[in-house]
């Protein structure tokens, strides 16, 4: 039995699926902060399968000491987790005490049961503003600008020392790139629950009429189009690099660090025109300045995953975006027949 940590979420609920797919147990404990029970009937709609569920939060070891004893957990995905860059510069505290200190209390649960391999959800954001592109795991980690990003360096950190100090480890750290879409069947996706931050889901809003206009952040990079260039890849595809890491960490103790990306990069504004072809929507745009904190290029060199762990990110930007699109649309057809969405932090 697979436990998956922020299970409910965006990415957790795409790799419960998978794991489900591939016909193992899952087991997902998740507080419910930034997700609602929706989504494991979503799980279960894709899946023919409910998984296992446990509303707690990582930081209570009481729970997780009880959940180890309970259930025969081989192995723990860990994706809860905040991810909203302009909140943890408000809520610092907030960011340390979950992505660092709910890591401290998730993993010492687990060596205390004896559960030693791990796969935890990490960033690209630990690069900081990394030059050289495109990026390889040896690219020194650099001076992430908030501290969303400092959280999940930290949170590296604990987990290279933990493996160092004892060789029962077995922990995977996954880069990951920019993840987009969506579950093919259209029933599974983001939600956000705020103002989104994100290129995606903030476009997503904009083609479905909830917002105006899209606000183009920058204009003056140095790329081909002056607009800001990101390696975008498939949650599903993301998913599926779990699946492989998990395999791997079978037979190979310590720590290993894999980028997951596609290990190709695309503007802002080729993301929008493309995204305009495949669903023959316009999208509104305004011309702003840079944003804050953002960096100009950054794509990963994924060969150490299609080396070590046979991964490929095999979906191209078109069915990315094809799949956020019939999930958007999906939403909003549920939303309006039926109010059926419940709202993140309702626990119910
Ligand atoms: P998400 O917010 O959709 O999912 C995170 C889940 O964790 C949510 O269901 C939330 O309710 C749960 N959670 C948060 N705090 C918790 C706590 N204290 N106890 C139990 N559950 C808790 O986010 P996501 O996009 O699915 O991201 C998953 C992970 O991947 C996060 O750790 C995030 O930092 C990391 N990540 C995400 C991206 C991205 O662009 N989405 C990029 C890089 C890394
Ligand atoms: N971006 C944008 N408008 C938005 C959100 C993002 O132009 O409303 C740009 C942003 O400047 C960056 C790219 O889209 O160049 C991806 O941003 P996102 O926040 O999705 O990812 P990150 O910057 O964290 O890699």
């Amino acid at each position: 039995m697979i436990l998956v940590t922020g299970g409910a979420g965006y990415i957790g609920s795409h790799v419960a699926v998978e794991l489900m797919a591939q016909g193992d147990e899952v087991l997902i404990l998740d507080n419910l902060c930034n997700s609602s029970r929706g989504a494991l009937e979503r799980i279960a709609q894709v899946t023919g399968r409910m998984p296992g569920f446990i509303y707690a939060d990582i930081r209570n070891r009481r729970v997780l000491d009880t959940v180890f004893r309970d259930y025969p957990i081989d192995a723990v995905v860990h994706c809860a987790g905040l991810k909203a860059v302009g909140e943890s510069v408000r809520e610092p505290l907030r960011y340390y005490a979950t992505n660092v200190g709910g890591s401290v209390t998730l993993c010492q649960a687990m060596a205390d049961a004896g559960v030693m391999r791990l796969v935890f959800s990490s960033s690209a954001t630990v690069y900081g503003d990394c030059t050289q592109m495109p990026i390889a795991e040896t690219c020194p980690t650099g001076q992430p600008t908030n501290p969303y990003g400092q959280s999940k360096l930290m949170a590296e950190h604990v987990m290279r020392s933990m493996a160092a100090s004892d060789p029962r480890w077995s922990v995977g750290l996954l880069r990951y790139f920019n993840p987009i879409g969506a579950h093919r069947s259209g029933q599974l996706g983001e939600m956000p629950s705020q103002t989104p931050n994100n290129l995606l889901p903030y476009l997503l809003q904009v083609a479905n009429r909830e917002r105006a206009v899209l606000r183009v952040f920058g204009t003056d990079y140095p790329t081909a189009d002056g607009t800001g260039i990101r390696d975008y890849v498939h949650v599903l595809d993301l998913a599926e690099g779990h699946l492989r890491a998990l395999d791997y960490l079978r037979q190979a103790p310590g720590v290993h660090v894999w980028n997951l990306g596609t290990g190709r990069g695309h503007s802002v504004l080729e993301v929008v025109s493309a995204f305009e072809r495949v669903t023959g929507v316009t999208v509104p745009l305004s011309f702003e300045s840079r944003r804050a904190g953002d960096v100009a290029r950054c794509w990963a060199d994924p060969s150490k995953a299609a080396q070590q762990l046979g991964w490929t990110a095999r979906r191209d930007l078109e069915c990315m975006l094809e799949d956020a699109w019939r999930w958007q649309c999906y939403l909003a057809a549920q939303v309006e027949a039926q109010g059926l969405f419940q709202l993140p932090n309702t626990g119910r």
